[in-house]
């Protein structure tokens, strides 16, 4: 085999790994971006080979995620529907294996109808993507409350009481392998401790039989920099369980 030909292989191996990481994450489809105008020929192959429009990705399938949101409705269950603009369900990977779990939206995340989408949002998503070589949308992202707080403040108990139970319904519905809770109040409300992030971070816990990894949340990163390494250390050992899950999957 030439040089030429073992850097081919080489590559062609490397993209099967890849593929298959992300089937084993619940990933079936690969978006292909556009590359330029596509020829007469080609179009029709592609028109002729697109699945019937009612046909959705499983990203999109309907899933008992919709029934869910579905029940939220138009929530008022508790007053922080009084100053939200909009409720931020949760997003992502309908069957994800790994789901995160926040606070509660930010002022960026109540406009926008979207979890994690603010400076901290930003800090989350380059630790999905640069640290762990996924994308957004294999994961799914969410809070413990669906509604902002008013200036950023935590959640009160009764608001937690109130929402807590559509967060239990999405992970149920979603059944995930792995979950990471960020920061204080996602990790308190999940394991119902009281028992502070700083002590509990990097050590894996359980929530209803699923692993759980508390670790800091993005915005006291944003505050707190230094402690990056900490979260790094904590999401490798989130990677390494995973790799053990897809390896369990593909045996
Ligand atoms: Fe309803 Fe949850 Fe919003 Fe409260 S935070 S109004 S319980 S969706």
């Amino acid at each position: 085999m030439n040089e030429i030909q073992h850097e081919f292989l080489k590559i062609v191996m490397q993209v099967k790994a890849h593929l298959e990481y992300r089937k084993a994450l619940g990933v079936s489809a690969v978006a292909i971006p556009p590359c330029g105008p596509i020829p007469p020929v080609a179009r029709t192959r592609v028109t002729a080979a697109a699945p019937p429009a009612q046909e959705k990705s499983p990203h999109l399938r309907d899933s008992g995620l919709d029934a869910v949101r579905a029940e939220l409705g138009e929530c008022t269950r508790c007053k922080l529907h009084q100053s939200r603009k909009t409720i931020v369900f949760g997003e992502g990977n309908a069957e994800a294996l790994l789901v995160f779990v926040g606070e509660g939206p930010g002022q960026e995340e109540d406009q926008q109808g979207k979890p994690f989408v603010g400076a901290a949002g930003q800090l989350l998503t380059d630790i999905i993507i640069k640290g762990m070589k996924l994308q957004r949308e294999d994961v799914y992202i969410c809070n413990i409350v669906k509604c902002r707080p008013p200036n950023n403040r935590n959640p009160e108990p009764d608001e937690i009481e109130a929402c807590e139970p559509f967060l239990v319904k999405q992970l149920e519905a979603i059944k995930p392998k792995l979950i990471v809770g960020l920061g204080n109040v996602a990790v308190k409300t999940l394991l119902k401790t009281k028992e502070g992030i700083t002590s509990l971070r990097g050590n894996w816990k359980t929530y209803h039989g699923i692993p759980l990894m508390p670790t800091f949340h993005p915005a006291y990163l944003l505050r707190n920099p230094a402690d990056k390494k900490l979260v790094w250390e904590d999401i490798k050992k989130v990677i390494a369980e995973l790799e053990k899950i897809m390896k369990g999957s593909n045996e």
